[in-house]
């Protein structure tokens, strides 16, 4: 394959600035993600370094060797800026300026600007370190990203190799002579930065776009009060739970909690407060749930708790705990805070989710009956169906 050094440099000109001005763009009109700002600003220095690189072959040599260096120590400081602040960190401008500055440093040291095997050194060794950096941002985060890190990560290391290589093997060849010897290798240079640089973009665009989503879809999926899963989380993680419950043969159980007398204490004390009690109640439960247990805000002031592996005397154990737990919290004034639970397991119910909850509904409308404040457990009665929800 013959690549012409020239028609590279032209090609590799239009389609990085081209993708640059469109991540502008998307970082403009979307929800203006600073990665994307970031990233759009490497593209477009990397477009502008390979202009001013270029301008050796109209002989321009001192804007070629300083300027053009420096804007691409810019360029790398961007890619690795883009991913810091990916990972939720801030840029740092020390950082930033430190490969220009010392590239600019160098070059007034004359055996430095005269010697283009110590210059492509420097700009190799500095490359790959921005881009270790950026691997190494997103490396250390990765979990707190919830997003699949290794496509860019892939592409960071393979540029990061690629220059490392560049450091042992390429001594140099001025590319206004498209022919000489080294001229190959300046080719495979181009070809490969142009592609890493389109690569990156697309890659750091979907980690934007996923990360966009996974947000939303929490917030779709869970209560802004008390920060639990809301209904919906709630019924789509508890027939996964009792899908996977059935399969392994496993019991669980429905504990269906309501908080009693709550529009008294709402009228008595404000909203505020009625909202304190329904965060300490979800504080007091989810400190009481396994990893493997799934709970929710199902209503107002009405909360579910699917167990697994847990029968009626676990579950009641449980139910217990959190009933005493929340009635002897310090509260505003004595007496205030109650909660009646009801339960019912699959053993009663079956590994049906819409069962389970008729059931448990049941019981907590006879711990309502017998007074509040109290558990009470559904009796199995076969074909019998729950009281309707409102
Ligand atoms: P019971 O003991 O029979 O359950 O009586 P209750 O007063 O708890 O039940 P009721 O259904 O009559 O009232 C529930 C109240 O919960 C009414 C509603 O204003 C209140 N509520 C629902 N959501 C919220 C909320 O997010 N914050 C506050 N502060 N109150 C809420
Ligand atoms: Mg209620
Ligand atoms: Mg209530």
């Amino acid at each position: 394959m013959l690549l012409n050094v020239p028609t590279l440099v032209a090609v590799d000109l239009y389609v990085v600035t081209l993708v640059g001005v469109l991540m502008a763009f998307a970082w403009h009109s979307g929800r203006r993600d600073p990665t994307l700002g970031y990233m759009s600003a490497m593209l477009l220095l990397a477009a502008l370094s390979t202009l001013l690189i270029g301008l050796r072959s109209v002989g321009l040599i001192g804007v070629s060797i300083i300027l053009g260096n420096m804007v691409m120590m810019l360029c790398c400081a961007m890619l690795w800026t883009s991913m810091r602040v990916f990972a939720g960190r801030s840029p740092h401008w020390p950082g930033i300026g430190a490969g220009a500055l010392v590239w600019l440093l160098l070059c007034l040291w004359p055996a430095f600007y005269q010697s283009m095997p110590a210059r492509i050194m420097v700009n190799s060794a500095a490359t790959s370190l921005y881009c270790l950096l950026a691997a190494f941002e997103l490396w250390r985060s990765r979990r707190q990203l919830e997003v699949s890190l290794r496509p860019t990560l892939v592409l960071l290391l393979f540029h990061a190799s690629f220059y490392s290589v560049r450091l042992f093997l390429d001594r140099g060849t001025p590319f206004a002579i498209p022919d000489g010897p080294g001229a190959t290798f300046f080719a495979v240079l181009v070809f490969e930065t142009m592609l890493i640089a389109v690569g990156l973009a697309f890659t750091t665009l979907t980690m934007v776009r996923d990360r966009a989503e996974l947000k939303l879809r929490s917030a779709a999926l869970s209560d802004p009060l008390t920060g639990i899963g809301n209904r919906r989380a709630f019924m789509e993680s508890g027939e996964r739970l009792l899908r996977l419950c059935a399969e392994r043969d496993e019991t669980v159980a429905l504990l269906v909690c309501d908080l009693d007398n709550f529009k008294r204490l709402n009228d008595a004390f404000g909203h505020p407060a009625g909202d304190q009690a329904l965060m300490e109640f979800s504080r007091i439960t989810a400190s009481r749930m396994r990893r493997q247990d799934v709970f929710g805000r199902i209503g107002g002031e009405e909360f579910a708790c699917l167990l697994a592996e847990a029968g009626t005397e676990a579950a009641c154990q449980v139910a217990e705990r959190i009933r005493r737990e929340f009635a002897e919290l310090p509260f505003i004034a004595d007496g205030m805070l109650s909660v009646s639970i009801g339960v019912a397991t699959s053993a009663e119910a079956g590994h049906d989710l819409a069962r389970l909850l008729a059931l448990a509904d049941q019981a907590l409308y006879l711990a309502k009956s017998r007074g509040r404040n109290r558990i009470e457990r559904s009796t199995p009665r076969p074909g019998a169906e729950g009281r309707s929800r409102g």
